[in-house]
Order: structure tokens, then sequence, then C-alpha cells
């Protein structure tokens, strides 16, 4: 029987990088389910489709062709229309734009439809928003992970300089605030803790720290 761990929570609580460092010190494969409403959304931004279109957007989604590819060392790569559009999918004006676009029921569906063709066989660790509470409800083991307002914020602003993408701490801060409240505050699939989620903060922890932290909870 394959084992699926679920991590769901907020913007920059470093779910990413704890769901590669897990994955890869249990031999389990990786997803990162918000690359594939990154894709959605970046393909209407490109071809200049309206984010509040929801019509529209639906119409667009069988022309997409997203595809979503979970390589051997857990780096994710997404296509859409087959070209590759990881290196773009995490520009701050796609960050902005996600949460409306992953409010919509229709691209809910569609992306999750993406995800479980994905994910349909082993051992898988997946994050995003609503893994515990909707893709996942029968997951072995489920993570909130979550930490500070400004320890996120600062996490955020040091990916954003490093792609040469300046704000000050404080609109970083303000980005992360808005985002968390349209996830949360969305009618389908919001962002909350599962009831069975183990809760962990890792404001004050490191990654190899945070890894450690969920990995004793896991018995394989
Ligand atoms: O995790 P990441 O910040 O890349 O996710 C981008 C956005 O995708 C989130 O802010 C959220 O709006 C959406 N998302 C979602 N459900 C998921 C994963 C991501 O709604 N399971």
């Amino acid at each position: 029987m394959s084992i699926n761990i679920a991590i769901d929570g907020p913007v920059a609580s470093g779910k990413g990088a704890v769901t590669k460092g897990l994955a890869k010190k249990l031999g389990f494969s990786a997803l990162d389910t918000g690359a594939a409403y990154r894709a959605v959304t970046l393909f209407l931004l490109d071809n200049d489709i309206d984010i509040h279109d929801e019509k529209r957007i639906l119409l667009t989604l069988n022309k997409i062709d997203l595809r979503i590819f979970s390589a051997q060392n857990h780096d994710l790569r997404v296509f859409t229309q087959g070209q590759d559009v990881t290196p773009r999918i995490r520009d701050n004006k796609v960050s902005l734009a996600v949460p409306v676009v992953a409010a919509y029921i229709g691209v809910r569906e569609y992306v999750n439809r993406q995800i479980a063709a994905v994910a349909s066989q082993g051992n898988y660790i997946m994050e995003g928003r609503d893994i515990g509470t909707v893709v996942l409800p029968n997951a072995q083991y489920k993570f909130f992970l979550t930490a500070s307002l400004e320890v996120r914020a600062k996490r955020r602003k040091a990916d954003l300089d490093a792609k040469g993408e300046y704000y000050s701490l404080l609109e970083v801060m303000a980005q992360i605030k808005e985002r968390d409240e349209q996830d949360i505050n969305r009618i389908i699939a919001p962002l909350k803790q599962a009831p069975d989620a183990i809760y962990i903060d890792n404001s004050n922890l490191t990654l190899e720290q945070t890894i450690d932290t969920l990995a004793k909870y896991i018995k394989l």
C-alpha cells in the first residue's frame, strides 16, 4: 500500500523546502501542488486573459495542456503547451494573481485531475493549501506548517531578492498577508488545518530541524 504525506500551510511557511528534504530523507516523491495553480495563472497572464473573468478562464483550461513532472532529484518541472515554464512560475506577478485564479472551482477541479494523474502511484509527499482537507483526506500523515508573518516575509524577500525582484520587507509582509487572507477566506477548499494534522511552527527552527521534526512522527 502506498503512503501519502500531506503538508499544508500559508505562504513562505517552508513547505516547499521541507517537502523536498523530507522526500529525499524518506525516499518518497514530492509534489508541489501550488506549482500547478501558478502555471495556470502564468498562462492566463501571458495570454492577456483577465484573471477576474471566470467564464473565459474555464473555457481556456482545455487549451493549457498542463503537465507536471516530479524529477528523480525531487525537482519539479511544469509545462504548459509543451513549454517548460518552471523558471517563471515564481515571479511575483504570478504570486499576486494566483489566489484569485485558485479560488475558481473549475480551476481547482482541473488542477486536481492533473495532480491525481501524477500521484496515483507510489509514496508521495504533497504540499499545498487543501491537501490534508480535500486532496488527500486519508493521508497517513498530515502536517500544518507555519511560521510568524515576519519570518515568512524575510524568507520570501530573500527569494525575491535572489531573483532580482526588489520590495521592502513591509511590502512583502503586506503581500503575504493579502495572499493568505484570500486563501483562507475563499469558499472552496480554503487554507485550513485538517483536524488530524500535526501543527508545526518553524519560526525558530532551521530547515534541517524542521525536516527532522516531521520525520520523527513518521513510522515506515
Ligand atoms: O504554495 P504556493 O505559494 O506556490 O501556492 C501558490 C498559490 O496556489 C497559493 O497562494 C494558493 O492560492 C494556491 N494553492 C491552492 N491550493 C493548493 C496549493 C496552492 O489554492 N493546494
